[in-house]
């Protein structure tokens, strides 16, 4: 079946994004300030807010999305030919904040992997004036953040790969003082480790590939994790999460309603394959 209903967006609609800077914050991720009229009115929610970003393909001045195709952006979008429409794929808002003369900025870290996909492949070409769009959030409280340890919680266990890197990073800002962490942190070097300014009592393990660092389900199997009541928040490639829920709900008996589970992408698939998967599994 093909999709040709809009999904629901409020509150979230259409920003135009004008990249003003670039800086590398290790071998495998850069960071784009994104700034720019098409900002006002844009609201983050913090933690792990998601949005969808809308590419240009090479040659294309800017991206095309029919954003104003009377509400039914999605159908219209999904009308064009595959080299034409703009290319849809998720990240993570890793902070917002006001620029001194009051105009919004929103940073967005891209992880840069060897697969090369179209959004690593703009990224990695990023220069001030390139524009994209965003479907982001208007309002601050929206369902992009994920991250909402309930009330009761103890401590906060936290998996993540570099993807996910910027959205446990924020995350972990937000966790009040003193909360207790355990926290594993997935990257492919040891120079893409990350200083993070947090003060939550985090434990932070980070996995460096290159060192030959344990799977996900390994590395947590292996730790003896604080007593009391847990939330936990993971994140990263789909098949390393399922294993790693898995262990934590059926092995460690956590309430799977403490568990906020998201496959951020998965190894073979682009993510419209993996939209298209997903959408075949609902027909
Ligand atoms: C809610 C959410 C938030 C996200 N936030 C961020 C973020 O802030 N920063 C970020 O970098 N990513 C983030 N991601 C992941 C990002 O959307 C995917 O990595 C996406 O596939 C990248 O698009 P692409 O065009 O580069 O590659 P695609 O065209 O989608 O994929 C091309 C190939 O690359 C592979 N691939 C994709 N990602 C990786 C990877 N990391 N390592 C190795 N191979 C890979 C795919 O399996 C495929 O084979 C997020 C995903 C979700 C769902």
């Amino acid at each position: 079946m093909t999709m040709t209903v809009a999904p629901p967006i409020a509150p979230f609609r259409f920003f135009d994004l004008t990249v003003l800077r670039t800086r590398r914050l290790g071998p495998s991720m850069i960071r784009v300030t994104f700034g720019g009229p098409g900002l006002d009115g844009f609201a983050a929610g913090g933690r792990d807010q998601s949005l969808s970003l809308f590419l240009p393909h090479p040659g294309q001045p800017e991206p095309v999305v029919p954003v104003d195709s009377d509400g039914n952006w999605y159908a219209a979008w999904r009308a064009l030919p595959d080299n034409v429409r703009a290319v849809m794929r998720s990240y993570t808002v890793r902070a917002q904040r006001r620029a001194p003369d009051g105009a919004t900025e929103i940073d967005i870290d891209f992880a840069l992997h060897g697969d090369g996909g179209p959004a690593c492949r703009w990224a990695a070409l990023a220069t001030p004036g390139d524009r994209l769009k965003t479907l982001g959030p208007a309002v601050e409280d929206n369902k992009a953040v994920r991250f909402r340890p309930p009330q009761d919680t103890d401590w906060v266990l936290i998996w993540a790969d570099e993807t996910a890197l910027p959205a446990a990073s924020a995350a972990l800002e937000w966790l009040p003082a003193g909360m207790e962490a355990r926290v594993w942190l997935e990257v492919q070097h040891a120079e893409d480790r990350q200083a993070l300014d947090i003060t939550a009592r985090a434990r932070i393990t980070w996995l460096v590939k290159d060192e030959g660092a344990p799977t996900a389900a390994e590395a947590v199997r292996a730790a003896e994790l604080p007593e009391g009541v847990p939330y936990v928040w993971i994140a990263g490639e789909s098949s390393q999460m399922r294993e790693l829920r898995r262990h934590l709900v059926q092995e460690r008996r956590f309430d799977r309603r403490r568990v906020t589970f998201v496959g951020y992408w998965r190894r073979g698939l682009s993510e419209e394959q993996l939209r298209e998967a997903a959408q075949s599994t609902d027909d």
